[in-house]
């Protein structure tokens, strides 16, 4: 399982929109290959997701993973979760202030608006369907990801760029303020209804 080299901000590729894979590539021992190497190369730089487009390949594929991860001890887990094709739809207008990093912008973190409530549809490397709702930071996990699918990175939505910082000072000045807002976040795990007729696709 060699390691991937981690493609950095700046790099054309990440700002490429990757393309489904096709049913019958999935099972394919290249892209079995490669996902195993994703997800090698995801845990050696401890990231809690990396995108296919971080290493290179164009195609719609994500890893996530989150055990003790020193780059987010806070975060909760997610057991490892390869997704093929996967399809974001938000469960409500909520949102919340999210603060993210990422192994494709090496040193700086900043703070980022994600919807709270999210369905989740992806293929796992069987080809099966999984469909999932997802809430909070693991949510935020998400999204993160599946921005990369489509060439965004999260310094494109930080909202206040004058709060962008070094993983440094964000323990510094940050992370206990970032730290207090989590119980409620992660307690928010029911969607607000939403009005009948409601198009949220
Ligand atoms: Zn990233």
């Amino acid at each position: 399982m060699p390691l991937r080299t981690i493609l950095e901000i700046g790099h054309p590729t990440l700002r490429k929109s990757a393309r489904p894979l096709r049913p019958d590539e999935i099972a394919l021992p290249a892209w079995r290959d490669f996902i195993e190497d994703l997800v090698a190369t995801m845990r050696h730089a401890n990231g809690a997701g990396l995108a296919a487009i971080q290493v290179g390949e164009t195609v719609r594929v994500a890893a996530l993973e989150v055990g003790d991860n020193p780059r987010y001890p806070y975060k909760p887990r997610i057991p490892l979760t390869v997704a093929i094709n996967p399809v974001l739809t938000p469960l409500s207008d909520q949102t919340f202030e999210n603060w993210e990093g990422c192994l494709s912008v090496p040193g700086l973190r900043g703070p980022v608006t994600r919807h709270q409530h999210l369905a989740v549809r992806y293929l796992d490397p069987h080809g099966q369907t999984h469909e999932i709702q997802t809430h909070g930071l693991t949510a935020g996990t998400w999204q993160h990801e599946c921005d990369h699918l489509d060439g965004i990175l999260f310094v494109d939505r930080v909202t206040d760029p004058t709060r962008l910082t070094t993983w440094q000072n964000w323990e510094r000045f940050y992370r206990e303020p970032f730290l207090e807002t989590l119980p409620e976040i992660q307690a928010n795990t029911r969607p607000a209804p939403t009005p009948l007729g409601a198009n949220r696709g």
